[in-house]
């Protein structure tokens, strides 16, 4: 069930869509930003510096180099550094690599350059493995105050001694091993004297917790493994939340953000702090941020790459911030997103057309206008002798500093093969036998005559011109409906389009039955390999933005050759799945 919601008062369009538990809240109104109150993390920041318990925030993007940045990292990005903008201090780029076996640094490359290219900068680039040396000493530091033990106890042992949820677990035989043992074997484990798996040290806190994760939590493991940033230096590595929490302190984090799975994590950090007696951070938690028809997670997105269903992590369906880039979606527009949908203490999906609203908003304002015939019809203007005429074109009506760009008109012409009809319906603006139109930024051309082949297809339309019509000096005092784009055939150029739409057919697939991959929309990419368009588009550079008129927003693929120039279709210029949207029930 979907319901719309209008409020007057701040002219809003708020959807708010349930299935099952699940609430997705899409803001449409421009100027919500500026009526936003301040969300939790906001008003605890503002609180925190109001009592002087901070000089400044810190905050870190902690991402593990296991794969590339999705939309879901956008939001935690905006999310970290955006607070520190707005209050004043730092955010850290961490690299939560303390697992050496999913690493690698190609990711590494890759989201320095996408936190780079939303617009943001960092204060240090950490890496937690840096910190390996400074972990295995507050290791010690807790097994000489009775807080951990070596157990050598297998992970099957481990796991059923950990008892159930309802059941207390039963504590290891190794348990009361004595500090100094524990600090010989520890000794041994970093030395390289065991196999993966044969012994793993463990925090000394409670089997009977009513916290799972307080049940001896193991903190440290063997594994004989090269690490991408130590190389072989060590063949025991921290836990990720004995190696997260202290990385914070050793930063000096004050407000370390994740998302809601870490809320069980959460008495554990603050045990470690506290029986380490280090600077105490503070974890807060905000629900992870989906995005409606694609996946979010590192994991599902890589079998798409290794299956083959996307050519790519930068493929342009892919809800990575390098595909998104290559689309050719902006990082404003990103920010922008982010901004709107906020953060929630709730699971929720945000809906992709707010995103690709944020998207045409931007583009609108910053794309250079262009004409692309994408189905070509001939059409020859029979009373048309000039040579070499060009006629200026504004390049984009929304920047007042847009200018014209020079246009090669024609005798011959293609228009689009759909703005012609023969037989045309009521209220149809273009073009039909007798009836007139005008060429964008040129003349008003009236059809005299259609051509045929043998088999009665169209295959040229004789016209005549107006030549006191001219745009930008029309004294022929004739007013018509139509405005059509066009290209000169003998000025013309070519180039391949990609056109996209949504990669998955279900709105959340990861909550669907069976496989996310069952629910992929095969028919996500449509690719005409021959388009004409104005010279001028001939120019064109990865990381530029066009308006193809009437067509959508469109940017320069990096496959693109000098002679096979391909354009990926960021966006369309209306919301076409918004007619759904009408179907449904309004309060
Ligand atoms: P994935 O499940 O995709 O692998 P992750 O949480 O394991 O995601 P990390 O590299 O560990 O990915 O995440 C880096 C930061 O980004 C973390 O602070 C994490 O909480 C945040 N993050 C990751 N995914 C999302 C999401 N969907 N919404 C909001 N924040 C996210
Ligand atoms: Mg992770």
């Amino acid at each position: 069930m979907l319901y719309k919601v209008r409020s007057a008062k701040y002219e809003n369009y708020n959807i708010v869509h349930r299935t099952s538990n699940i609430t997705h809240r899409t803001y449409l109104c421009p100027s919500m930003a500026e009526e936003k109150s301040l969300n939790f993390l906001e008003e605890i920041i503002e609180n925190d510096l109001s009592a002087g318990r901070y000089n400044q925030v810190v905050t870190r993007f902690p991402p593990e180099p296991n794969g590339y940045l999705h939309m879901g990292h956008a939001a935690s990005i905006c999310l970290n550094f955006g607070l520190t903008k707005k209050y004043g201090g730092y955010t850290n780029l961490r690299f939560d690599d303390t697992n050496p076996s999913t690493e690698e640094t190609e990711y590494v490359e890759s989201i320095k350059q996408d936190v780079q290219w939303l617009g943001f900068e960092w204060k240090h680039e950490l890496y937690a493995s840096d910190y390996f040396e400074e972990l295995y000493l507050f290791a010690i530091k807790l097994i000489r105050k009775g807080y951990a033990y070596v157990d050598d106890s297998n992970s099957e042992t481990i796991a059923a001694e950990k008892g159930r949820p309802t059941q207390p677990g039963v504590n290891s035989k190794y348990r009361d091993r004595s500090i100094e043992e524990n600090l010989q074997l520890f000794e041994e484990m970093k030395a390289g004297k065991y196999a993966d798996g044969e012994r793993v040290l463990r925090a000394k806190i409670d089997m009977a917790h009513i916290n799972m994760l307080m049940r001896d939590p193991v903190i440290y493991r063997i594994k004989h493994a090269h690490h991408h940033h130590t190389g072989d230096a060590w063949c025991i590595y921290p836990m990720y939340d004995f190696a997260h929490g202290q990385s914070d302190s050793i930063e000096q984090v004050t407000h370390s953000i994740c998302t809601l799975e870490f809320v069980p994590h959460r008495e554990l950090y603050n045990w470690f702090i506290e029986k380490l007696d280090i600077y105490p951070s503070h974890q807060y938690e905000f629900a992870r941020r989906n995005l409606s028809y694609t996946v979010m997670s590192k994991r599902k997105l890589l079998q798409l790459v290794n299956d083959k269903y996307v050519d790519g992590w930068d493929d342009p369906r892919m809800p990575s911030i390098s595909g998104m880039r290559r689309r050719g979606f902006t990082a404003a527009s990103i920010r922008d997103f982010c901004d709107r949908v906020g953060i929630a203490k709730r699971e929720n999906v945000a809906d992709l057309s707010l995103l690709e609203y944020c998207v045409r908003e931007d583009l609108n304002k910053i794309a250079s206008r262009r004409m692309v015939v994408f189905d070509p019809l001939k059409i020859v203007l029979t009373n048309y002798i000039t040579e070499n005429e060009i006629v200026n074109v504004e390049d984009n009506p929304e920047d007042v500093n847009g200018g014209f760009r020079e246009v090669p008109f024609g005798k011959e012409l293609y228009i689009e093969r759909e703005d012609f009809m023969e037989q045309p319906p009521k209220k149809f603006f273009r073009l039909f036998l007798g009836g007139m139109v005008r060429l964008k930024g040129a003349y008003i051309i009236k059809c005299d005559e259609v051509i045929k082949d043998e088999s009665g297809n169209i295959i040229q339309l004789n016209c005549s011109y107006i030549p006191e019509s001219k745009s930008g000096n029309d004294t022929s005092n004739i007013k018509v409906k139509g405005t059509l784009h066009w290209v000169s055939i003998a000025h013309a150029v070519t180039a391949e389009v990609k056109l996209y739409d949504r990669l998955f057919k279900a709105e959340d697939p990861s909550n669907e039955e069976g496989d996310f991959k069952d629910y992929i929309n095969e028919n996500s990419l449509q690719i005409i390999d021959k388009v004409y368009a104005e010279p001028a588009l001939k120019d064109a550079k990865p990381g530029e933005h066009y308006q193809f008129l009437r067509k959508g927003y469109f940017t320069l693929d990096k496959d693109s050759t000098v002679n096979n120039p391909i354009f990926n279709r960021t966006v369309t210029l209306k919301d076409t799945w918004a007619k759904e949207l009408t179907k449904v029930d309004i309060n």
